[in-house]
């Protein structure tokens, strides 16, 4: 009998046993601790166009540097956050970090392309947690901070992953529409390493494809990766939707992605994340497609 049972979160600290227990409860507090003393910060990395090596866009990357821990990996403190009321303040940070950037951005690309004419805006992507979209408060989110930094909308985009699908899938996707009809893009990220099913990417409301680096990985030792590769930035053409191929590390991939009409690309081949006044140098650095001609 299940009611008898205790929850989830109980059964596991009894397994975990007390000192593991601690440990998460002593992390939990770091983490709040952290937030209170700013530190956390955003970097952010390039999205190159693979038709004209010109910039797209940039995804915001949080950091969290600890005094005794050191850098800690998002992979281990966002879960945690995501436990945590503070996911909500993080997510805040993250927004209003992602939207200055643009701001910044894109006065530096007026600097590069003085003309205006023809040169293509830059975007900023951000991950958002999946439990942010079990509600609307992500919505009134969002919206605060544009108003706040008077940013266009157009020039945000929010990347999920499948875990949307998992959770409340209907919420998820409703919120997702919300966002879209301001002129939000909805990136779906991490794309082939969760139910790999084709089948839903029609009902889906985003607007790009963003394949996984484990694709990437393979594809220059495997012809059978190449063909599921190729097959996916087809169908996602077909389908009227963006591909970016993550965790481009070589040429060669770069080479073979654009040769599979792949239309952006991001990777250490590239640049890896960085500070927010490095990306500006970056930007500083590349010749928009516009000005080439
Ligand atoms: P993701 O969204 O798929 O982010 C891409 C990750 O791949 C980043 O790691 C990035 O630094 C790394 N990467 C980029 N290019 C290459 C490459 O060429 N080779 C390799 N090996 N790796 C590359 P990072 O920053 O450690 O982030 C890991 C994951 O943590 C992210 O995966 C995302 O799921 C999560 N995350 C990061 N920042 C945020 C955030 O602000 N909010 C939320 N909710 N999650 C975040
Ligand atoms: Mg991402
Ligand atoms: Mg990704
Ligand atoms: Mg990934």
């Amino acid at each position: 009998n299940t009611v008898s049972e205790p929850g989830d979160g109980t059964l596991l600290a009894a397994r975990a046993g007390t000192e593991d227990v601690r440990q998460i409860l002593r992390f939990e507090r770091q983490l709040i601790a952290g937030l209170e003393n700013d530190q956390f910060f955003v970097e952010f990395q390039p999205i190159m166009s693979l038709e004209t090596d010109d910039i797209a866009g940039f995804e915001a990357l949080v950091r969290w540097r600890h005094p005794d821990l050191g850098n800690v990996s998002p992979q281990r403190f966002i879960p945690v956050a995501e436990n945590l009321e503070a996911v909500v303040q993080l997510d805040r940070e993250i927004i209003a970090r992602s939207l200055s950037f643009i701001s910044e951005a894109n006065r530096v690309r007026e600097e590069v392309c003085p003309s205006h004419r023809d040169c293509e805006p830059i975007h900023v992507s951000f991950n958002l947690s999946t439990v942010r979209l079990s509600d609307g408060s992500v919505i009134s989110d969002i919206d605060a901070a544009l108003a706040e930094h008077s940013v266009d909308p157009a020039m945000l985009k929010v990347e999920v992953n499948e875990q949307i699908l998992i959770r409340d899938a209907q919420q998820a996707i409703a919120i997702l529409s919300e966002l879209r009809s301001r002129g939000i893009g909805v990136l779906l990220d991490d794309f082939g390493t969760g139910y790999s099913s084709l089948s839903y990417l029609a009902r889906l409301p985003i607007d790009i494809l963003k394949i996984d680096r484990s694709f990437v990985k393979a594809m220059t030792r495997s012809e059978q990766s190449k063909t599921i590769l190729a097959s996916i930035c087809a169908m996602a053409g077909a389908l009227g939707k963006d591909v970016i191929a993550e965790g481009i590390e070589k040429p060669e991939q770069a080479r073979m992605l654009t040769e599979m009409n792949c239309s952006f690309g991001q990777g250490y081949y590239f640049a890896q994340s960085m500070l927010a006044e490095d990306a500006l140098a970056f930007i500083r650095s590349v010749t928009p497609a516009a000005q080439k001609a």
